[in-house]
């Protein structure tokens, strides 16, 4: 039983935060309390938000008091998995966060093939648990990441075109809904929540777990491969016409970086902006399939695509993008890329603003893009790519520039994408408007709008990139 001293909130009820810190496992945070700083900074350190009460939650009976207290008392809530997103609607001010960091627990039944996730844990609890196993679940780039808002916004990641979508190994969740209830969402139960919940962010409730379908990956071979600025435009047509013609086994992301200036990264490359492609690689007789794409423009600058373990992969960028540093990103999805938005990315990204800034081109086709578009709430299985340019630095003062960069990068290249962005790659709406996040859900909102209507008649989660219920 946790025990509170109940700090006198204006807005809110002593005696209610009293009763729901006797209900709760885990601690109830509030302004006063020694680790209320930590519990409340988010991985965007440019969003900077009070919650009134942080219930950091250690089991389903704790979402469930949270969520109870919220609805109740009329409190703003938002929910917490990872804390990644970019306008940190993982937090909100004056509200309730209901803190899933706690439960992020994995079992992994290496028989049946699947895991079972708590809805607090990172990509990297998730990855780390399959290994041992041999198998992996796709989803993700940095390990860092929620394993909540990423999969309930779709979750794309190194092995996207071999297995799919977070959302497409998605077999069910557990969640808890507006009125306390709880229930389990599959294809036989509540199948209308499950299809929302597959793109349609944390709209429809608390995921307390998610089960995940594996898949056996014997043979990982990947990292990033570098080429000089000056050969971009080249590299990024060939790219484009390349990874739409591969087989399902290879994925790889384009980007647009400045190489770090650190080890291991080689001396002479150090602040020089490139090109490249972060390739993974499940297939046969990897060094053969990548004996011509070495060959194709010479030599890469630089070469570390190799045998690796998924873990290893999905944390090999977690040091470069520490927790800390301001971001500010936009996002489309682009179902082709001609010649003449190859040279809008090639004149912005010379100007890339600071040396964490980068755009990067994830492919959505192989098995994801042919998962049929009824069949979840993503919106975009026709695009080839998810697009996002984002400006990362760990200097405030170098907010203003960034963002100019991002916005006038973003414009440039709009005309040229499919209309909508990814939402778990968006601001949120007061910056981006409302519009851009209908169009995000896209031809899926009116169907989101009307199971929110059954699921969150109240809009009780309005935290996130928000579905006005029918
Ligand atoms: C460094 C970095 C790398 C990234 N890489 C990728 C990538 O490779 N692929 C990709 O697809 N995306 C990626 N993203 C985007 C990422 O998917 C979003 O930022 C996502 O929102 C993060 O989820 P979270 O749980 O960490 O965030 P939080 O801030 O905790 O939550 C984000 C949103 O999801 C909701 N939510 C979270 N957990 C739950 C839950 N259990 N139940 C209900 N609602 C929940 C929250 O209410 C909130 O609206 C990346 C982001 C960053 C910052």
């Amino acid at each position: 039983m946790a025990t509170t001293t109940v700090e006198i909130t204006p807005t809110l009820d002593a005696t209610a935060i009293q009763e729901l810190a006797l209900a709760l496992r885990g601690p109830l945070l509030q302004r006063s309390d020694p680790s209320y700083d930590a519990a409340r900074t988010l991985y965007n350190a440019m969003i900077d938000k009070h919650p009134a009460l942080i219930a950091r939650c250690s089991t389903v009976a704790d979402v469930i008091a949270a969520v109870n207290f919220a609805r109740d008392n009329d409190v703003l809530v938002a929910i917490r998995g990872g804390g990644h997103n970019g306008p940190g609607l993982g937090s909100v001010d004056d509200g309730l966060v209901i803190d899933l960091s706690a439960m992020n627990g994995v079992r992994v039944d290496p028989q049946a093939r699947t895991a079972r996730v708590e809805g607090g844990a990172l990509l990297g609890d998730l990855h780390h648990a399959t290994n041992a196993f041999g198998l992996a679940t796709p989803s993700g780039i940095i390990s860092t990441t929620g394993v909540g808002g990423i999969t309930l916004g779709g979750g794309i990641g190194h092995l996207t075109r071999q297995f799919g979508l977070a959302i497409d190994n998605l077999l069910e969740a557990d969640v808890v809904l507006a009125d306390g209830s709880f229930v389990t969402a599959s294809a036989t139960e509540h199948p209308d929540l499950f299809w929302a919940l597959r793109g349609g962010g944390g709209n429809f409730g608390v995921a307390t777990s998610f089960l995940f379908r594996l898949h056996p990956i014997p043979n990982l071979y990947a990292g990033p491969m570098l080429w000089p600025l000056d050969r971009s435009a080249e590299v990024l047509r060939w790219y484009r016409d390349f990874i739409t013609n591969a087989p399902d086994a290879l994925n790889g992301f384009f980007a647009f970086l400045t190489v770090p200036a650190v080890a291991p990264f080689p001396e002479h490359l150090w602040n020089q902006k490139m090109c490249g492609v972060v390739w993974a690689y499940t297939g046969e007789a990897p060094e053969e399939t990548f004996a011509p794409i070495r060959a194709q423009f010479g030599p890469p600058a630089l070469d570390w695509v190799g045998p690796i373990s998924h873990p290893a992969l999905n944390s090999m960028f977690d040091g470069l993008y520490p927790a800390g540093d301001q971001w500010y990103w936009k996002a489309d999805f682009v179902t082709e890329i001609p010649d003449e938005a190859v040279d809008i990315h090639v004149q912005y990204a010379a100007e890339l603003p600071t040396g964490k800034s980068t755009v990067h081109l994830y492919p959505i086709d192989g098995v994801a893009g042919r998962v049929p578009k009824e069949a979840t709430a993503w919106n975009y299985r026709d695009a080839k790519w998810g697009m996002v340019m984002v400006g990362v630095s760990p200097d405030p003062a170098d907010n203003a520039r960034m963002i100019d960069w991002t916005r006038a990068y973003w414009a440039a290249l709009h005309p040229y994408s499919a209309g909508g962005a990814y939402v778990n790659m968006m601001m949120d709406a007061a910056d981006e408007g409302q519009d851009r996040v209908r169009a995000s859900y896209g031809d899926h909102y009116d169907r989101l709008a009307q199971i929110k209507a059954t699921y969150d008649p109240n809009n009780l989660f309005r935290v996130n990139q928000n579905i006005t219920p029918a």
